[in-house]
């Protein structure tokens, strides 16, 4: 069906009729399966939403980060809405991803490969199937790539026209992160002076006063030398997200016209999450065929056999950029889980990059019912990624962290010492407890002191 449409894929890309026969978790239940074959073949027929050669840029930078010349920022919502798709809810979010990477790059010394968790992030792995209130039980949400939030059975229903609106809620995103990344808002010196206004009006700790008073005069000091506007003004930004919907990510696929390769052209950067990472699993089938660089969640019951069967199974060729490992071991138990899989990985020889992710091992249920996250646990969990490696000899790549542009009160703690109390104020993600912008920028500056050390 879909090979006379793409005939190079059947040599290299496994059919979704094989995907489907091995074992498949977190994939939605359509009603009617002809709908969803339509909509798949509709997907098919469209524009890819990125290209392979960005895939491939954004590869060479990741193997900088795997060899140590770089630092990975990856960030964004749990969860994407399509009510989300504005121009301040983007523009909030890009901005303070830049401003993290400026504070970050200054400390560090180091370029920052700056990824967006934006443009694709709109389905959701969940641990249990359905969801009960007042006596009502609903299939769980499971982002609106597959339901609607709202809890009535109609909203419930999985419908494969949603795989639609993903396509064109990523599509307008994309097109604005790229007029936003090169059309001047990414201009360093504005971006700093939202730095110099986070560290003035929040209550946030005098070390942050000096490293931000230093980037301000390199920064003086560099537009007086001449410098040339446009490498200031312009930045390189890729859109990354959870590769959890087999029929989206299929249908996204395209074989390369330059080296005849299949990509997922849904997004530069796909991951695999915690649940979805079986190794004889159709997960790991798909994407290790396609060419995009690849990240993989690492939670704290992982082996270092494990991850290195999976490094085996989508970086044979030992490949530097292709394999990024999301660790999210938990700020308690980061310290004694995290070595073991570093050095069984490190055994083997190749380079991957490892990245910190300081939020899933961390949520807990406040008293007040709100699924939340402290703040204190997050850095704890950065810091003994920092240590372990700093212990191991092996290089903190980087972090990838839920946030968001906006102050939101969804996790406790930070500068402005969010209460239980607290989190009823603003809370809005869709799924995840996400830092706010003045949470974001105090874990950036953490981190490049770390960097700086
Ligand atoms: C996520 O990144 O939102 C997520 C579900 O993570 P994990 O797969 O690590 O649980
Ligand atoms: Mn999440």
């Amino acid at each position: 069906m879909m090979a006379s449409r793409l005939p190079a894929m059947s040599q290299s890309v496994p059919s979704l009729e094989v995907l489907n026969a091995l074992p498949r978790v977190q994939q939605p239940n359509y009603p009617d399966p002809q709908v969803a074959a339509e909509v798949i073949e509709q997907l098919r027929s469209l524009p890819p939403l990125v290209f392979a050669g960005e895939c491939d840029d954004l590869r060479a930078h990741l193997a900088a980060v795997a060899n140590r010349d770089a630092f990975l920022l990856q960030g964004g919502d749990c969860a994407e809405t399509f009510a989300g798709v504005n121009a301040d809810n983007i523009k909030g979010k890009l901005r303070v991803l830049l401003s993290m990477a400026a504070v970050m790059t200054y400390a560090g010394q180091l370029p920052v490969v700056k990824v967006g968790r934006i443009a694709g992030q709109y389905a959701k792995p969940r641990s249990k199937d359905t969801e009960t209130r007042g006596g009502l039980t609903l299939p769980t949400y499971r982002g609106d790539a597959v339901n609607g939030f709202d809890f009535t059975p109609e909203a419930r229903v999985h419908d494969p026209k949603r795989l639609v609106g993903v396509y064109n809620a990523s599509a307008a995103t994309l097109n604005l992160v790229r007029a936003f990344a090169t059309g001047g808002f990414a201009d360093l010196r504005g971006i700093h002076a939202w730095n110099a206004d986070f560290v003035r009006s929040s209550n946030v700790e005098a070390r942050y006063e000096a490293l931000a008073s230093e980037i301000e005069r390199a920064l003086v000091f560099m537009m007086a030398c001449g410098l040339d506007d446009d490498q200031l003004a312009t930045v390189d930004f890729y859109a990354s997200h959870e590769a959890l919907l087999l029929d989206y990510e299929h249908a996204m696929t395209r074989i390369d016209s330059r080296s005849q390769q299949p990509y997922d052209c849904s997004g530069h950067l796909l991951w695999i999450g915690e649940r979805t990472r079986q190794l004889d699993g159709a997960h790991v089938e798909f994407l290790r065929h396609v060419r995009n660089p690849l990240g993989v969640k690492l939670g704290p019951t992982t082996t270092g056999e494990d991850a290195v069967a999976i490094a085996e199974a989508l970086d044979p060729d030992h490949e530097p950029g292709r394999l990024t490992f999301i660790t999210r071991m938990g700020s308690k138990a980061v310290r004694t889980t995290l070595p073991k899989v570093i050095e069984a990985v490190e055994a083997t020889g190749r380079k991957v990059v490892w990245s910190c992710d300081p939020m899933h091992g961390n949520t807990f249920e406040a008293d007040n019912g709100y699924k939340t996250r402290s703040f204190a646990d997050v850095c704890d969990e950065v810091n003994g990624f920092f240590d372990v490696h700093e212990e191991l000899g092996t290089w903190p790549g980087g972090v990838h962290i839920e946030l968001t542009g906006d102050d939101v009160t969804e996790c406790l703690g930070g500068i402005d010492k969010l209460a239980e109390a607290d989190l009823a104020n603003r809370y809005e993600t869709a799924c995840d407890p996400r830092l706010n912008r003045n949470q974001s920028l105090e874990l950036a500056f953490m981190i490049a002191e770390r960097l700086a050390d």
